[in-house]
């Protein structure tokens, strides 16, 4: 046994006996600073507590002057202690004084000690205090020391925690925003709109044993309970409906990879090594993992971190026989779950089809938990602060995941708007339902192409669904994204040959990998750029690591035997781009002939119109491409100078403004001169009003999001295209500056069926 470990477990032990004693908390706590800094070897040892308004204060200590404790309080981030806390990571000196937080208190006499070790009491990753101890002579602690102080703190939280020392942990400060109607922004993880009662997902286990008596028992419960955990984990992936390709069993494999990694089970025996019981360790290991979770910004590592920590969770259960989560709890179908942070397993094991909604604080639209949610169909938000202490069970809560807002508590006028709108919305979806094997034609007969845009396999459905006719626009960076490396070759044929299979004779455009600027691939680091937007993004990026491209095209071309191949190139700013990347698309498609296998039966290659430089070559870019659409999304960032994403620029620029109309006019006659297939599949086309301003600038053929299908095909089929094509004409000729009043004016006076789901 190292020295390390016998040390800890005597320290234990002896803390342990310490406890069960039958003094008051504040003799308590004052006998175990002073067996900390005797087994330390130490002169002082200080414990303080977190208090209200994210201060420390000193509540007992071995050394010190003892008129200090309860008076000295430190601010957030004063001082060497200050640090700590905020940085929740333990700090050794040999002359603290030299440091440069140093701040000195006159009350505590601290000036003649010169080395500092302290480290964070740490509950959930939180910190609600620092534990210290400080010595005379200048001396370096051992990493062995350092070791053994950390776990002691994790008891020490613990017990602060618990109440098992007082009823000194920093009481939570009254929210005044408890019991009022309140109103937040989220991140869409899920669209929709829900309203429902919230129910906490409750993942606290209350673990009363830290402290171990018997390690090889403990030894023993935690082999058990990691077995059960694994067991569990591969029956929730064999026992999954929704786990048919693609995406959703990735996450869950992920997560199962996780539950097996080496070094987590290894910190875990080590911890009970040092005197921890089986789920003392686990908790110990957690809260080390939460808190580097509540303090990393790589979106990657944060993941792996939201996986361990709900493993942890997951794992604690199984140690402590607590079964006793809300999954198994009688949930109406009325219940919002809310939660800090939630696991794909852990949503699974929930009945779906009795959760309206979900709120989960640490999750983004990237998180795995995110991904299940949509294949779920759950309306749900994240990246909202502070939820669970906002939120009480029971709350009447408003999920608006299409425009982001959650609202809590609201009046009961405000509940009765959303349940009209909900009524609105569904009676809307009867009536697309109605036309939804119609094909679009227009009143006069013209029949208008309406395509999907999509991603993702769970998007895929939907093409039936809205009986669509075909994709428009497949965005295969998002398989990418979703990912946890860059997919391999077979991986990224399987995915392209099962959207294939799904859309049967239904043309698809397949986009290539179009990341940069919002779209980051967490697992491939790159330089931060002033200006992402403008940045090495989409081609640039792919022409510049052609072996991604390639292989990208080498899966599409093998994906697409005896099919219709179609890829488009984004984001092209000058046609050399373009040219160069149909040069590495016939060198792969020669390669695969070589290689003897079947090749596609025809195929076409496009460019994205999204740069404004291209709208002076276009003429030329028609003779080298076989079809272009329009990624009005990207163009009009550029054209406008306006970041696409900046919500306080958002409503600055009409989409249906002049200059734009004329763009799109250009565009869409020089290509018509040149014979040259056009489409548009840029958010525009999916508002009506947009839509139908498009169709009398030309368009007949356009590219959107599933949802918007029923609303445009609804407005088509009530549109007389010779009527709006005049009015377009008029408008574009005339110099008018109310373009859209004029054609809300149009649509009332002509009947044109503009309405939509608009929830602003
Ligand atoms: C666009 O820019 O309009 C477009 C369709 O592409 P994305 O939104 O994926 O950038
Ligand atoms: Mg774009």
């Amino acid at each position: 046994m190292s020295e390390i470990t016998i040390k800890s477990r005597l320290l234990l032990s002896e803390l342990r006996e310490l406890m069960a004693s039958s003094q008051n908390s504040q003799t308590r706590l004052n006998n175990i600073t002073s067996l900390i800094a005797s087994s330390m070897v130490a002169e002082v040892c200080s414990v303080y507590v977190a208090i209200p308004g994210e201060r420390l204060e000193l509540f007992s200590t071995k050394g010190l002057k003892s008129a200090a404790v309860h008076k000295t309080i430190l601010n957030a981030g004063e001082g060497l202690v200050g640090i700590i806390a905020e940085k929740a990571e333990s700090l050794a000196l040999s002359d603290a004084k030299l440091h440069p937080n140093f701040s000195y208190r006159s009350e505590t006499g601290e000036e003649i000690y010169h080395s500092f070790l302290g480290v964070p009491l740490l509950r959930r990753g939180q910190t609600i205090g620092v534990l210290v101890v400080q010595n005379v002579r200048h001396r370096s602690y051992t990493e062995e020391e350092i070791e053994v102080l950390e776990t002691i703190a994790m008891v020490i939280a613990e017990m602060i925690a618990t109440g098992e020392l007082g009823a000194f942990l920093a009481i939570k400060e009254i929210d005044p925003r408890h019991n009022k109607p309140h109103t937040v922004k989220g991140l869409v993880l899920s669209q929709g709109i829900v309203i429902g009662t919230a129910i906490l997902h409750e993942k606290r286990i209350e673990v009363l044993n830290i402290i171990s008596e018997d390690t090889e028992f403990e030894n023993q419960r935690l082999t058990i309970g990691l077995e059960d955990l694994k067991h569990n984990i591969e029956k929730l992936i064999n026992g999954l409906e929704i786990i048919s390709n693609g995406e959703d069993k990735g996450v869950l494999e992920a997560y199962q990879m996780l539950a097996n990694d080496q070094s987590w089970e290894k910190r875990l025996f080590e911890a009970i090594k040092k005197g921890l019981t089986a789920e003392g360790a686990v908790q110990s290991v957690q809260s080390d993992v939460k808190a580097k979770l509540l303090r990393q910004k790589n979106p990657f590592i944060k993941e792996k971190l939201y996986d361990l920590d709900d493993l942890s969770y997951r794992l604690l259960r199984h140690i402590v026989g607590d079964i006793d989560t809300n999954t198994n709890i009688d949930l109406n179908n009325e219940t919002i779950l809310f939660a800090r942070n939630m696991g794909p397993a852990d949503l699974l094991e929930y009945s779906s089809s009795n959760i309206r909604g979900l709120v989960i604080e640490e999750a983004s639209p990237n998180s795995h938990v995110s991904i299940v949610a949509r294949a779920l169909g759950i309306p749900s938000l994240g990246g909202v602060e502070n939820i669970v202490d906002i939120i009480e069970n029971g709350d009447k809560i408003i999920i608006d995941a299409n425009a982001g807002i959650l609202h809590i508590r609201q009046e009961k006028n405000v509940e009765d708007l959303f349940q009209d709108k909900l009524l609105t919305q569904s009676n809307l979806q009867k009536k697309y339902d109605n036309i939804r094997n119609l094909p679009a034609i227009t009143q006069d007969g013209s029949q208008i192409r309406l395509m999907i845009n999509a991603g993702l396999m769970i998007d895929l459905p939907y093409l039936k669904l809205t009986n669509a006719d075909g994709i428009g626009l497949f965005r295969t960076e998002l398989q990418f994204m979703v990912s946890s490396r860059f997919p391999r070759l077979t991986e990224q044929e399987t995915y392209y040959s099962a959207v294939f299979k799904e859309a049967g004779e239904k043309p698809i455009t397949f986009r290539t990998l179009d990341i940069g600027s919002d779209k980051v691939l967490p697992y491939f680091s790159r330089k931060k750029e002033d200006n992402p937007a403008l940045g090495w993004r989409a081609l640039r990026f792919s022409l510049e690591r052609p072996s991604l491209l390639r292989l990208q095209m080498r899966a599409l071309i093998k994906a697409s035997s005896n099919k219709n191949l179609n890829i488009i190139f984004p984001l092209v700013a000058d046609i050399s781009e373009f040219v160069e990347a149909k040069k590495i698309f016939l060198k792969e498609l020669n390669f695969i002939k070589l290689k003897g296998y079947s090749l596609p039966k025809s195929y076409s290659l496009g460019v994205m119109i999204e740069v404004p430089s291209l709208l002076w070559q276009l003429e030329e870019l028609y003779e080298k491409v076989d079809f272009v659409s329009i990624g009005s999304n990207d163009l009009l960032q550029y054209l406008f100078a306006s970041d696409r994403g900046h919500a306080q620029l958002s409503k600055r620029y009409d989409p249906i403004s002049i200059s734009v109309l004329r763009v799109l006019k250009k565009i869409i006659t020089t290509a018509e001169n040149a014979n040259i297939p056009v489409s548009l599949c840029g958010e525009i086309a999916g508002k009506p009003l947009e839509a139908m301003a498009l169709l009398g600038l030309g368009f007949k053929n356009l590219s959107i999001a599933p949802s918007n299908i029923g609303a445009i095909k609804s407005m088509i089929l009530s549109l007389n295209l010779k009527q709006i094509t005049e009015c377009m004409d008029n408008i574009l000729t005339t110099n008018q500056h109310n373009i859209r009043d004029i054609l809300i004016k149009f649509a009332k006076d002509n009947k044109v069926e503009i309405e939509s789901f608009s929830w602003e």
